[in-house]
């Protein structure tokens, strides 16, 4: 059986037009070497580039993932934006009444920490894919937001025709995401302020008291969150149109040997930031976010984010009111190339596949056992329902450590043995019900242990 990997399925098959045109001045050497940069499935890969070119041989029906040629419809090559604008209205307040803005400080994290616990660990693995193209970012406290709560940044970031996207995803996304909800610290508390005024010119309106301040109070700090978030996503993108398979960041690009192919390069991100009692859940392409919602002895699994497949109706779409196509060769494909049809990176599959994360806010409840953050190589093998059952069961059969339990209270944890162990069984499970790509899971324990 086939997986239906994530990656990409790349032109520059021997005599094929569109490879000419793209890679026609590549060493052959250097060609073989892309090829197995791809998640080429183990068996094609295992052996090197002599099994590698006898699988290509063999067909359309071989494990090897085909280079495939370009759709002759294919949108011309865009530049990285999308288009949306990165600013923020702040107009529009509505007649609610506005409590005042909780003084920065004020809030206790350590009380936070105790109402809302937490506790992560991962795990990362090559699997049978002879390349590793998944990374995760872990940053307990990784920002403070105004009142001084502590937010927490996990994320999980699947590459394809490279690692280089996804690494740069790794190491500056969560930075970006500080830097973004600090910039939206300033326009939050004025937005507050002015609502409060209003409300007060209002006052004994019927209409003003009738979502309470609690509410306007969630509904812009959300806004503010997601503005951050969709500015930080965009942020990494523009980057990663600069990147290059080197390592270099550079404008003009770089001319490097490996620059030559950067143009399908991307990766999947999806992130969650806990904050208080709430999970904001940021995705963009494949990898997945679920959520385990405990009810009578049993999880049941809440998905947190969809995935984005070029056949998802609304994605199929979107993909067709801007002249794309999708194909079907090996799985749904944007021209017949990318099996998802959002991603960071990917320049040359523009407008098509855009990097616009959809954002969930999901309230946290005392029943909640853990959040499983996967890339596909775990949830096409692991079904949301199974992955659950299995991560709460290791959650609670585990013990915490005092330790661990002290750096939970003073907001900076350490990864936790019993979701470092939960996510390896999850990753050992995933490889054992034939898995072929790389696995990465993080597991964010959401109980007092
Ligand atoms: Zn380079």
């Amino acid at each position: 059986m086939v997986m239906a990997s994530a990656g990409v399925s790349m032109p520059g098959g021997d005599g094929d037009p569109a490879a000419a045109s793209t890679f026609s001045s590549t060493p052959e050497c250097h060609r073989i070497r892309r090829r197995r940069r791809l998640a080429l499935p183990a068996v094609a890969t295992a052996a090197g580039s002599d099994a590698a070119a006898a699988a290509a041989a063999a067909g359309p029906s071989s494990r090897e993932k085909r280079v495939r040629p370009a759709s002759p419809s294919a949108s011309s090559v865009s530049s990285l934006s999308d288009g949306s604008d990165g600013e923020e209205d702040v107009g529009d307040a509505e007649e609610e009444e506005s409590q005042p803005l909780p003084p920065a400080g004020l809030q206790r994290p350590a009380a936070a920490a105790q109402a809302w616990p937490m506790a992560f660990g991962s795990l990362s693995v090559a699997g049978r894919s002879r390349d590793m193209e998944d990374t995760v970012s872990l940053h307990p406290a990784f920002h403070t937001w105004v009142d001084g709560s502590p937010m927490h940044f996990f994320g999980v970031f699947d590459g394809h025709g490279g690692s280089h996207v996804a690494e740069l995803c790794r190491d500056r996304m969560h930075v970006f995401l500080s830097e973004e909800l600090a910039a939206e610290e300033a326009s939050f508390v004025q937005r507050l302020h002015r609502r409060k005024q209003q409300a007060a010119a209002g006052e004994g309106t019927s209409a003003a008291s009738a979502s309470g301040g609690g509410g306007v109070l969630q509904e812009e700090e959300e806004r503010a969150w997601r503005a951050a978030l969709e500015r930080t996503f965009r942020r990494v993108d523009a980057m990663a149109s600069l990147a290059c398979a080197c390592g270099r960041i550079a404008r003009p690009p770089c001319r490097c040997p490996l620059a030559g192919n950067s143009g399908i390069v991307g990766s999947t991100a999806v992130v969650a930031v806990l904050v208080r009692g709430r999970l904001v859940v940021a995705n963009c392409g494949d990898s997945r976010s679920v959520l385990c919602r405990g009810s009578d002895g049993a999880a049941t699994p809440v998905p947190l984010s969809s995935d984005h497949k070029p056949n998802r109706p609304d994605e199929l779409a979107r993909i067709q009111a801007v002249g794309g196509r999708v194909v079907y060769i090996n799985g749904h494909r944007v021209r017949g190339i990318l099996a998802m049809s959002r991603a960071l990176g990917d320049r040359m599959l523009r407008p098509e596949v855009i990097a616009e994360p959809e954002i969930t806010i999901t309230e946290r409840t005392p029943e909640d056992e853990c959040l499983i953050l996967a890339s596909d190589g775990m949830w096409d093998a692991v079904p949301n329902e199974i992955a659950c059952s299995v991560a709460r069961q290791c959650l609670q059969d585990g013990n915490p450590t005092a330790a661990a339990t002290a750096e939970a209270a003073a907001g900076r944890p350490e990864p936790e043995a019993r979701c470092s162990n939960a996510a390896s069984l999850l990753v050992r499970l995933a490889i054992g019900r034939d898995s072929w790509d790389n696995i990465s899971v993080v597991v964010i324990d959401l109980q007092h242990r």
